[in-house]
């Protein structure tokens, strides 16, 4: 594995994640503010329906910050992993993730069969089992 890109590439998708966080948090909006500014605007003399859709717009880049958040978190644990040489095995069951599968997602902290087993467990059992 070329450990050198590997770093460069995540090193890169970690300055374009803080880059775009830093862009929502200038904007006044961070992942735990929501209450706070809802509670501004409904104290402001706007009308209802402009609060309707200033409420869905924060909804959307909050979740947006928090997906950014997250994958920030990602990658800099993997940049983590690279320098204690744990970078490449899955977090869950220790095997070789995989070439291919880090060269789509470097930041992959599992196999391919434990993020499925992941995912699964998120959205809970499925109905058609
Ligand atoms: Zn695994």
């Amino acid at each position: 594995m070329d450990i050198e890109g590997v770093r460069g590439q995540l090193g890169a998708e970690h300055d374009r994640l803080q880059a775009l966080r830093d862009e929502f948090i200038e904007g006044g909006l961070t992942s735990q503010s929501e209450e706070d500014s809802l509670a501004e605007l409904s104290s402001s003399a706007q009308h209802q329906a402009d609060i309707g859709t200033e409420t869905f717009d924060r909804e959307r880049d909050v979740s947006i910050l928090e997906q950014v958040e997250a994958e920030l978190a990602d990658v800099e644990l993997a940049l983590r992993r690279l320098d204690d040489g744990t970078y490449g095995t899955c977090e869950a069951c220790g095997r070789v993730i995989g070439d291919s599968r880090l060269e789509a997602k470097p930041e992959a902290r599992f196999c391919l069969d434990d993020q499925a087993r992941a995912e699964r467990d998120v959205r809970g059992p499925s109905r058609s089992s």
